[in-house]
């Protein structure tokens, strides 16, 4: 099938951009079904890219290849999934072993997530064209990546954009058991690949975590949004001396707890469900001052119409947490929202420090880890940011 764009609308497919809007499409022959391949012409009928149809998605299609000559089939995925898997070769040792193996678009795969928990690997398919190969990649990943077992977790709402339904379950091998031991830089976490969020652990922030334990001897820790524990773990392998998890989901806290156990850091944790917003508060009223507080809110800014008032909670948290801080504390702060760009963030907390009256240094800027790489045509694909400040 054959789809021509409306002139003047091939500028960011030339720079390699992946997405095809609706509004870009002037016309196509027939209607392809739900991730069939298409041919992308300009309004001048010159051959630009090979793409996966998407007929429910603002994003009409998106692009497999810019190659003419690359036909998309089984030995495709195969060369693009062996190229991405290669790639991240160099954690395949016992010291990590939860990882990110294809990143969507930013490995020239969109739609497809494959994370590995050690004996595992888990899948998200979250376009149409995605779905459609499922079969055929899957076959490919129990090959290229011997494993127990390969579990399905395509439950993002991104895929109801897509006209595509919910589905999660064992897609080859044997069914994961409830928990999966991994280990990231040799620290020991539990996780539920079944009913995690995401497709278990947040990955993304598997060096940031890291950089914390430096920060934290003889600490007084605030973890804030702690999910399962882990920027506590490395803080306790830094040497804090006391650690408070927040979060709002019980389950997630109860890990939490396991994963400190497992690796001997029983003691000196403190466990808070509830509203970050409001425990900040508290501490705020009760004059508890931290030492250390790490932010790592969920995504604010689903979309640019949220943008204003994901601005307002992240300044709000941000201000709190400077408030409480002891003077020369530590604050690890962050934003997965990708419709908040970098200065805009920068320029959230500067807000923040003036709010509260405290002089912040920015000590070092961060982003996602090195296996959540960025495909310089596809910047979207750069989503999360941090800070490490210094709060005088
Ligand atoms: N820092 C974690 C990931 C955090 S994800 C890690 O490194 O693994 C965001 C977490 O925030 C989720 O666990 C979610 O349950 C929690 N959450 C969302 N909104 C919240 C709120 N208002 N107060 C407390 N926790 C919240």
């Amino acid at each position: 099938m054959k789809i021509v764009l409306k002139p003047k609308r091939d500028e960011s497919l030339r720079r390699r951009h992946p997405w095809i809007f609706s509004g870009a499409i002037a016309a196509g022959d027939g209607a392809p079904a739900l991730g069939e391949t298409v041919d992308v012409y300009s309004a001048e009928h010159e051959w630009l890219a090979r793409a996966a149809w998407s007929p429910h998605s603002q994003i009409r299609a998106r692009v497999w290849t810019f190659a003419e000559q690359e036909i998309i089939d089984s030995s495709f995925f195969h060369l693009r999934l062996e190229r991405a898997l290669s790639s991240r070769r160099h954690y395949d040792d016992d010291e990590t072993t939860a990882v990110r193996l294809v990143n969507s678009e930013s490995d020239g795969l969109p739609g497809l997530i494959v994370d590995r928990y050690a004996d595992w690997l888990v899948c998200q398919f979250l376009s149409a064209g995605a779905e459609l190969w499922k079969p055929v990649i899957i076959d490919h990943l129990a090959n290229l990546w011997p494993t127990q077992g390969i579990y399905e977790r395509s439950d993002a709402p991104s895929r109801q954009k897509e006209g595509l339904k919910p589905l999660t379950g064992c897609l080859a091998g044997s069914p994961p058991p409830e928990l999966i031991q991994v280990h990231e830089h040799g620290l020991k976490l539990n996780v539920d690949i079944k009913r995690g969020h995401k497709t278990g652990l947040y990955l993304d922030q598997r060096e940031n975590r890291q950089a914390l334990a430096p920060f934290c001897r003889d600490s007084d820790v605030l973890n804030c949004f702690a999910y399962t524990g882990g920027f506590g773990l490395w803080a306790l392998r830094g040497g804090a001396a006391h650690i408070t998890n927040v979060d709002s989901s019980e389950e997630a806290l109860l890990l939490a707890e396991k994963n400190a156990h497992l690796n001997g850091f029983a003691s000196s944790i403190e466990t808070i469900r509830g509203d970050v917003f409001q425990i900040l508060r508290r501490f705020r009223e009760e004059k508890r001052r931290p030492t250390v507080v790490i932010l790592d809110p969920p995504k604010f800014a689903e979309n640019i119409g949220q943008i204003q008032r994901a601005s307002r909670g992240y300044k709000d948290i941000n201000m709190l947490a400077m408030q409480i801080l002891k003077p020369g504390g530590i604050l690890f702060t962050f934003s997965c929202s990708g419709h908040i760009a970098p200065p805009l963030f920068q320029k959230i907390v500067a807000d923040a420090a003036v709010d509260a009256d405290r002089e912040v240094q920015i000590i070092r800027q961060l982003s996602q880890a090195a296996d959540h790489p960025v495909k310089t045509s596809f910047p979207e694909g750069l989503y999360l940011k941090g800070l490490i400040c210094r709060v005088g």
